[in-house]
This record gives C-alpha cells, sequence and structure tokens, in this order.
C-alpha cells in the first residue's frame, strides 16, 4: 500500500491540545477538511459559538479559528460521523492521572483513550490512520491496535502513528506554526512507513522536512514523556538551587544567567518560580515513574520522583515565607494573591501553583483575594473546593474574595502574592497600592517579575524566590 493522500481528519477531543493543533492544520491545509468531535455539548458549542466565544484562552486562537471555522473546520459532537468520514483520525483525548486503582497517584488513565478507540473499532468502516496525539505511556499504541484488529471490520485496517504534541500553553499558535519539531512514530513495517509518510505530508504543508521526526513507535511515544520530565527537572533543579541562594545571599537570576551562558546548558527553561503547574509536568514525570516501576527500575522510578517532590517542597517553602515573613502568623489577616492560572497567557488552572499557596493560606485561616485577569470565577470556586474537600463551599467563600482587578484586589491587604507572571502585574501602580495597603505592607513574588528595588524604595518589604536577604 502506497502512503494515502489525506483529505479527511477527524479529531477526537477538543481539548487544550486537539482544538488548537487541528485548527492549524485546517488553517494551513485548506485542501483538507478537518472536523473536531468531542462528547462535550458545551465545549463544542464554544468553539461554535457565533461570537467566537471559544472554550479556552490562547493568544492568536481565535484568528486561526476565524479564518478558516466554517470553510474547512468543523466542531460537533457527532464522534462516529467524524470517524466514518476521516482517513486519519487524531486521538487526542485526556490522559489524566489516575484517582484510584492500580497505580493511583501516578498511572496515567487509559480509560478515554481505550473508549475513543473502541469507537473507532465499533464505527470504521473503512480503513484509518489512527494516530496518538494524547501524552501516553510507552506501548500504548500496542494496545490500540490490539482492540483495533480485534474489532475490525472486513476490509478495514488500521495503521497506528503516534503524534506527540510538543505546544506549550501560552505560546500554542506560535508553536504549532512554527514547531522545534514534529515528531512522528510508527511501525517499521512498509505499511508503517506508508502511513507515516501520510501524515508527514500533512505537516509538510508549512513545517520544514527536516524538522519532521520520523522515529520508531515507541521512541515517539516516549520522547514525549522524555522531553516533559526534562523539562521539569531543569525547573527542579533550578528551585533546588533558589533555595539555597535564600540562605546564602546569592541571586538566583544571577546564578541561573551564569549557568545558562554554558552552551551545554543553554539559557531557556532556568527561571526560578514557586512551582512548576500545568496538566502535563507532573502526570508526565508520574507516568514515567510508574513506568520504571512496572519494568522493575527502583532506582529509575526514584530519580524522577524527586522532581515531583522538590516542586511540592518549593510551593510548602513559599508558602512558609509568607507565614515566617508576617510575624508568624496569617490567621485573619487578609492577602491578594495575583495570579490563578499555572502561568501567563492561559486561563488554564490545571495543577497551578496558586492553588496549592491558597489552600495553605485558608488552612492557616487567613482571608484571601484572589484576581487572575483570564481565569473563571467557576474555576476558582471549583479548584478551591477540590483542594479542600472537607470544608463546604460556603465556608470557603467566607474566607476568599474573588476580585476583578489587581488595584482592587490589594486594597486594605496586608500582603500581596505573586503566584502568575502576568505582564500587568509589573505594571501596576504599585505607589497607590502601597498607599491603600495596611502597614508594613509585603509583596511576596514568587515569579520573580518585580522591580524589587523600585518597590522597597516605596516602603514595601519585599521577598523574593531566590533571593537572600544577606548581604
Ligand atoms: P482536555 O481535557 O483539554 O481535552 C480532552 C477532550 O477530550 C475533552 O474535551 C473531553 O471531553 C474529550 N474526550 C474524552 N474522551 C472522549 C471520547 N471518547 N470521545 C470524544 N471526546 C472525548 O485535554 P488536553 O489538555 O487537550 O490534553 C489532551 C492530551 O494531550 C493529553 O494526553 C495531554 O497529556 C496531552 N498534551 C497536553 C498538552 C497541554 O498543554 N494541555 C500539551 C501536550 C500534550
Amino acid at each position: 500500500m502506497a502512503p494515502v493522500k489525506v483529505t479527511k481528519i477527524c479529531c477526537i477531543g477538543a481539548g487544550y491540545v486537539g482544538g488548537p493543533t487541528c485548527a492549524v492544520i485546517a488553517l494551513k491545509c485548506p485542501h483538507i477538511q478537518v472536523t473536531i468531535v468531542d462528547l462535550n455539548q458545551a465545549r463544542v458549542d464554544a468553539w461554535n459559538s457565533p461570537d467566537f466565544q471559544l472554550p479556552i484562552y490562547e493568544p492568536g486562537l481565535e484568528d486561526v479559528v476565524r479564518g478558516c471555522r466554517g470553510r474547512n473546520l468543523f466542531f460537533s459532537t457527532d464522534v462516529d460521523k467524524g470517524i466514518r468520514e476521516a482517513d486519519l483520525i487524531f486521538v487526542s483525548v485526556n490522559t489524566p492521572t489516575k484517582k484510584s486503582g492500580v497505580g493511583a497517584g501516578f498511572a496515567a488513565d487509559l480509560n478515554y483513550v481505550e473508549s475513543a478507540t473502541r469507537r473507532i473499532a465499533a464505527v470504521a468502516t473503512s480503513s484509518k490512520i489512527v494516530v496518538e496525539k494524547s501524552t501516553v505511556p510507552c506501548r500504548t499504541a500496542e494496545s490500540m491496535r490490539t482492540i483495533l484488529e480485534a474489532n475490525s471490520k472486513a476490509g478495514c485496517r488500521f495503521d497506528i502513528l503516534s503524534n506527540p504534541e510538543f505546544l506549550a500553553e501560552g505560546t500554542a499558535i506560535s508553536d504549532l506554526f512554527a514547531p522545534d519539531r514534529v515528531l512522528i512514530g510508527s511501525l517499521q513495517t512498509q505499511e508503517g512507513k506508508d502511513a507515516c509518510a501520510s501524515l508527514a505530508e500533512v505537516y509538510a504543508n508549512w513545517v520544514p522536512r527536516e524538522r519532521i521526526l520520523t522515529v520508531g513507535l515507541w521512541s515517539s511515544e516516549l520522547s514525549k514523556l522524555a522531553a516533559n520530565a526534562m523539562l521539569a527537572q531543569r525547573i527542579s533543579s533550578v528551585n533546588a538551587l533558589s533555595a539555597i541562594c535564600e540562605a546564602t545571599g546569592a541571586n538566583i537570576e544571577e546564578v541561573a544567567n551564569a549557568v545558562g551562558y554554558d552552551s551545554r546548558i543553554g539559557p531557556k527553561f532556568l527561571r526560578a518560580s514557586v512551582g512548576f503547574g500545568g496538566s502535563c509536568f507532573q502526570k508526565d514525570i508520574l507516568n514515567l515513574v510508574y513506568l520504571s516501576e512496572s519494568l522493575h527500575l527502583p532506582q529509575v522510578a526514584a530519580y524522577w520522583r524527586q522532581v515531583v517532590e522538590m516542586n511540592e517542597y518549593q510551593k510548602a517553602r513559599f508558602s512558609k515565607t509568607v507565614v515566617d515573613t508576617l510575624f508568624n502568623t496569617i490567621t485573619g489577616k487578609h492577602l491578594a494573591v495575583l495570579g490563578f492560572a499555572f502561568k501567563a497567557d492561559t486561563g488554564d488552572t490545571r495543577e497551578s501553583a496558586a492553588i496549592t499557596l491558597v489552600r495553605d493560606f485558608l488552612l492557616e485561616r487567613a482571608y484571601v483575594t484572589i484576581y487572575d485577569p483570564k481565569v473563571e470565577e467557576a474555576q476558582i470556586w471549583q479548584d478551591l473546593q477540590e483542594a479542600l474537600p472537607t470544608t463546604p463551599l460556603e465556608t470557603i467563600k467566607k474566607h476568599v474574595t474573588i476580585s476583578h482587578s489587581a488595584l482592587d484586589a490589594c486594597k486594605q491587604k496586608e500582603a500581596i502574592v505573586i503566584a502568575t507572571e502576568w505582564k500587568e502585574f509589573k505594571e501596576i501602580d504599585w505607589q497607590t497600592v502601597y498607599d491603600q495597603m495596611s502597614k508594613p505592607a509585603f509583596v511576596f513574588d514568587g515569579r520573580m517579575i518585580l522591580d524589587v528595588e523600585k518597590l522597597k524604595t516605596i516602603g514595601f518589604t519585599v521577598k523574593v524566590i531566590g533571593r537572600g536577604d544577606r548581604l
């Protein structure tokens, strides 16, 4: 069988990955019909909303969707029709960490991947290329192939590819327009290579050929986990150093800069912070830990587990700094937390460090006012309820206020905590903030974004991740 020319793509899962990724494919490939399907009616409705109130915030996404929705990009809840019509199907469903049962807290919950795969097998009436877009444990494609082959109808063949997504939330569109690389893994059979060539042709519409890497299926699956684990490891390494900086008077920005000048290390991703968040880093490392344990490699598992433990320690250390600095008690005190998303330029709060910080402050019986420019109020309540499962939401609401501006949030507070690196926080009128705060006024910068000297001149006491007070 020669490579198939792809004319119709279906993407199962209209989330942070499936939505932007397939919208960009539709924009760049006007000759391909792209249908993104999801079981979640509200999400699909938002993708289809006449005023482009899309379900996720991502710079540049609206322009992409405006450019092709209704032309060759469609969103639908009709999963079966999407599957039936397509010659290539992306599986871009969620793969969260399992909450209970075998491997709870570590293993990926593959229930969504399996359901989508079974649906493909049940509905397909012609041959399909099935592409794992979700991040999955190494050798998941084998399970998918077994399910598909056991259920296929006469004349239907399924070729499985792995094509993990490396976009980062907040820069998803620019990452998709100019990816560092596109990785496609296939079985090293003629059929596998042909399927791989078919998908490569799609990306070649805008991605330079030399950036399209074709590898074996298992290497591709493992590369995604490896990339996230190594990125998170860099953050945990710099965060571990930030603790030493605070204790010695060294400055983590200076240290990271000096270290990053080494061309073997490089300057990127060396920013200390209150801890990494997002739906992927922790989940994918835990996945690697579970995989290592399953493969009877306990030292390897322990090595990667430490990256997550360091991240937990960093968040706890920051909360402790706040309490210690505010004279060892924040009970009854009023704090503003600026930022709730796990990083700037996204409304996503999954695993956000801000949730842990606010939970810690509430457990100390402080009053917290939260402001984030992109996170929905309902999301904040949901996250806080999940973080404090035994506390009734009504009780949480007595201690938490959600504000609609940074300036308002800071009024009459004793301390301000920067939890997300939104650009607007750098541009606040800090003199006005100071004038309206209780004194002494404290700022805790968990993202190293503020002009510390300026704030100190105004009168603030400032604590920054990675900066000690010792001269
Ligand atoms: P998400 O939760 O935002 O979206 C997944 C969507 O799949 C949901 O809308 C859900 O309703 C839908 N879905 C689940 N099962 C379905 C089914 N059987 N049929 C139809 N729809 C179904 O998740 P996401 O952030 O887009 O992540 C998807 C995958 O991509 C995950 O494996 C994740 O690890 C990986 N990934 C995420 C990112 C990121 O930055 N978010 C980056 C790279 C890779």
